[in-house]
């Protein structure tokens, strides 16, 4: 059974990026445009991994992620962060927020697979 990824982008070209990523690793992208549309798939559906867009046009990524944190039915699941920029202090503010694990755009694309495989508890790619 292929492990799923909800997938929490508003950007068109990088959901289509991390779509194409998780399907070459024969992984299923589960798509959410917006944080409202997530919180209501993560509910609904079996997600295995989260990537969290911190910048959505309805509520923040981070707001998110705290909500499915706090959730006890949905805390289990990992999230990774995504954000588009390595300010000061971002990742702190990221990581506080309960996220499992923070990316900064732009990254090399082998090292989120690296980390999507090893949250995924892929024993093959964790030591990668
Ligand atoms: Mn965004």
């Amino acid at each position: 059974m292929p492990k799923t990824v909800l997938v929490v982008e508003d950007d068109a070209m990088n959901m289509k990026l991390f779509h194409d990523i998780l399907e070459s690793q024969g992984l299923v992208c589960l798509p959410a445009i917006d944080g409202q549309t997530a919180l209501a798939l993560v509910r609904q559906q079996h997600a295995d991994l989260i990537l969290m867009d911190v910048q959505l046009p309805d509520i923040s990524g981070l707001d998110l992620t705290r909500t499915i944190k706090n959730d006890s039915a949905l805390r289990h699941i990992p999230i990774i962060a995504v954000t588009a920029s390595a300010m000061r202090g971002d990742e702190e503010r990221v990581m506080a927020s309960g996220c499992d694990a923070y990316v900064s755009k732009p990254f090399p694309m082998m090292d989120l697979v690296g980390l999507i495989r090893a949250m995924l508890g892929d024993r093959k790619f964790a030591h990668a």
